[in-house]
């Protein structure tokens, strides 16, 4: 006797409509959100398996609410129409891509007719532009009350044409997470639409100088804020953020040993508790942790910082790079116990200084990770040797051992962050 065979045409409606949402969640959930063609989508793929599962897809609103078109391939208005009126009254996660060509005035016209009357009902919108701002201008003075996650990402390569957007200024008030690339926004004269946002990313190459410090000035419940910044002026705004607890900064290549030192010194961020730094140097990093004061920054909740370096460097190897010795504990960051070191260069220095044999104790740290890659910066093996002996030498003088991890860097690094994947090789 033969086991009975489940076949999809068998599954109870229940578990079809769990198995498309199911797909759905990743997509939502994945840094693209959603960009990916419309065939390969599950609500499609599942409403042509029969007749009795088409209806029961059609006729789940929930399946029919991650929007995304660019206007004009075959057909997208009408798929676009249909997704409208499945979802009924769902709450919308949308992706609007500008063509490569569209004939003048027609992304303005079909943004205002079909995408404006369903504006209130979209919770997540990205809006990828690449030409002009036509898609962009009939959202200036529109109000969004479900939205709560908007990224604007300019993806062309003019510089000098790019005017700042002007977006939902007659309200936002679920905000909660704004990221713009390459873009600048143009602030409302109704600053509290920017009051509840607590994540913000502003990553591209503008001149960050004022408009920084203006936006951040806008979000008083800002507590993850991401920056690139290329450049910092001498007499740079200082960006005071009292309730911000996450901070990542990508910092554009700066010779100078004082340069991240600079660029901590420009936030008053009293709350922070995690810090990333990607890009930095190793002579850098030392002259950060040696500091003995920054007058108007303090940061004594802050638990830990990464330090990345995101390319292979020639500090190790030419001169006019000297690296200084450091002498923990760092003063200014008297809570930190998590200290993160990727691809560092001078690695093989610091970690003598800070956890070597003759390394002045530290009693907060409370771990130390290390990523190196095989053939650079102090190589992963003379990494490991060093911290072997270190660990060693700590426990022979019955001093505290922070937990210490040694992985091998594969990925790039330019999007490192906290939840990268981590690969522990060594640990002590
Ligand atoms: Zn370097």
């Amino acid at each position: 006797m033969s086991a009975p065979t489940t076949t999809i045409s068998s599954l109870p409606y229940e578990l079809l409509v769990a198995i498309a949402v199911a797909g759905q969640e990743n997509r939502v959930t994945e840094s693209d959100w959603g960009i990916g063609s419309t065939t390969s989508k599950s609500e499609w793929t599942l409403s042509q398996v029969s007749h009795r599962f088409r209806d029961v897809i059609v006729g789940a609103p929930a399946l029919w609410t991650l929007i995304e078109t660019d206007f004009i391939s075959e057909g997208s208005v009408e798929i676009l129409k249909l997704y409208f009126q499945r979802s009924r009254a769902s709450k919308l996660s949308v992706i609007l891509l500008e063509p490569s060509e569209a004939k003048d005035g027609l992304l303005r016209e079909r943004v205002t007719e079909i995408i404006l009357p369903q504006v209130h009902r979209i919770q997540r919108l990205k809006i990828v532009w690449d030409l002009d701002q036509e898609m962009l201008g009939p959202f200036r003075d529109v109000a969004v009350p479900h939205l709560e996650h908007l990224e604007i990402v300019y993806r062309g390569d003019e510089v000098a044409v790019r005017a700042p957007v002007a977006m939902f200024w007659s309200g936002a008030s679920r905000l909660t997470f704004l990221k713009i690339v390459r873009s600048t926004l143009q602030l409302s004269p109704q600053p509290s639409w920017m009051a509840s946002i607590t994540h913000l990313e502003l990553l591209g190459d503008y001149d960050p100088d004022i408009y920084l410090a203006a936006v951040t000035a806008q979000c008083p419940s800002l507590t993850r804020l991401h920056l690139d910044i290329t450049y910092v002026p001498p007499d740079a705004n200082r960006f005071h953020i009292p309730t911000l607890k996450f901070l990542y900064i990508s910092i554009q290549d700066n010779e100078r040993a004082d340069y991240l030192s600079h660029i901590v010194a420009l936030f008053d961020a009293p709350a922070l508790a995690e810090l990333i730094l990607n890009g930095s140097h190793g002579d850098q990093v030392a002259f950060l942790l040696c500091l003995k004061s920054l007058p108007q920054s303090s940061f004594p909740v802050l638990t830990s910082i990464s330090f990345i370096c995101t390319g292979s460097c020639s500090c190790e190897t030419e001169p006019g790079f000297p690296y200084h010795p450091l002498s923990p504990p760092p003063v200014i960051f008297p809570a930190l116990s998590h200290l993160i070191l990727i691809n560092q260069c001078h690695a093989y220095s610091l970690i003598k200084d800070i956890f070597g044999p003759a390394s002045h104790p530290w009693p907060p740290l409370k771990t130390i990770t290390l990523g190196a890659k095989d053939n650079s910066n102090g190589s992963f093996e003379g990494l490991g040797a060093a911290l072997e002996d270190a660990v060693k030498s700590k426990r022979q003088r019955g001093e505290p051992v922070p937990e210490v991890q040694l992985f091998r860097v594969v990925s790039s690094l330019e999007d490192w962050d906290e939840n990268s994947p981590v690969d522990v090789e060594r640990s002590w």
